[in-house]
């Protein structure tokens, strides 16, 4: 791509899993703008950048509403729906500044109802805006191998669809619906992913007041219903290692707080909430998620 048909990309929000996807835009040759709220970490990145090439540069903007300014698409991966509103609608936010027809992509967990009040707001200034939270951790999100649950108009979908690809496996790129529809399917995902570490903290710690040797306790595990996920479990277990995160607890927490936001009579996953609520007021909020189950299995 020439520096003049270049489209112009925001993105918005370097953490674990935006700094790697916003590093798939840039190598994929985009006119790229980042803005991060702990502006060090939008400056490390424009550094690690700039030092692959001279063709290779990414600005760094004080505010989202700078990083927005003329550009044709605008990508949001942020931690909860508080920063996405503030990101979105504050003084200096992205809907203060971004001209009718730009498409706001929006990454971050959020629930679909805080994405159907955005979309609609956005929609209120002339901007598209697709859903597509992402499944999958740093490392899927290093290589471009996360699932995409994709929402909004489809021609908003087919236009988001470029960058889809570069932080996806293809075979997983997926167009859900209407806008919000994908923010749906990601919370579902989550409910199952936070029952099934609690299940499992719940089978460690019933192994461990049983008496049942580790390694009987592991074959039980591997060869139920959980054994799919607890290969990564049983690594915290046996390392004690629960950091650095790969994906927080406290962003656990917020997923099945967003859950019980949408439905109530959710009684298990109200109880993994209130285990996963003890685990974070104890001092583990920055641990993995998966060491949940360790946590529970301890007693926490
Ligand atoms: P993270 O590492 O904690 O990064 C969160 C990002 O949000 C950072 O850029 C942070 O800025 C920013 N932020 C937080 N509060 C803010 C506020 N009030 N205003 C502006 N910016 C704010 O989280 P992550 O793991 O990348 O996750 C990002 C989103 O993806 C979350 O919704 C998460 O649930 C979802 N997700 C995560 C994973 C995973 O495995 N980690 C996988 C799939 C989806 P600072 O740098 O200044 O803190």
């Amino acid at each position: 791509m020439s520096s003049t048909d270049r489209p112009r990309v925001a993105f918005l929000g370097l953490g674990r899993m935006g700094a790697p996807m916003a590093r798939h835009v840039a190598r994929a040759g985009y006119d790229l703008a980042v803005w991060n709220r702990t502006r060090s970490k939008a400056e490390s990145f424009a550094q690690e950048i700039a030092q692959q090439g001279p063709e290779q540069s990414v600005q760094v903007a004080d505010t989202p509403a700078e990083a927005a300014r003329g550009r044709q698409v605008v990508v949001l991966m942020l931690a909860d729906p508080t920063a996405v509103r503030e990101v979105m609608s504050g003084s200096s936010g992205v809907l203060s500044a971004a001209e009718p027809g730009t498409l706001v992509i929006d990454s971050s967990t959020i629930g679909p109802t805080v994405t159907r009040e955005l979309a609609a707001e956005a929609s209120g200034r002339g901007l598209r805006y697709v859903d597509a939270p992402v499944y999958g951790t740093v490392g899927p999100a290093t290589e471009g191998v996360l699932e995409v649950y994709g929402s909004g108009e489809r021609e908003d979908f087919e236009r988001a669809r470029p960058f889809f690809d570069q932080w996806g496996d293809p075979a997983k790129v997926r167009y859900l619906g209407p806008v919000g529809a994908g923010s749906a399917a990601k919370l579902v995902r989550n409910l199952i992913l936070g029952v099934s570490i609690a299940a499992t903290g719940e089978a460690l710690r019933l192994s461990g007041v049983l008496g049942l040797p580790d390694d009987l306790r592991n074959d039980l595990i591997e060869t139920s219903q959980l054994g799919s996920s607890y290969p990564r479990i049983r690594e915290i277990v046996e390392t004690g290692r629960t950091k650095p995160a790969a994906f927080e607890m406290v962003l656990l927490l917020k997923d099945l707080d967003l859950c019980l936001r949408e439905a109530d009579e959710l009684g298990l996953t109200q109880a993994v909430r209130e285990a996963c609520r003890r685990v974070v007021a104890a001092g583990h909020g920055d641990e993995d998620a998966r060491a949940l189950a360790v946590r529970m299995a301890e007693g926490v």
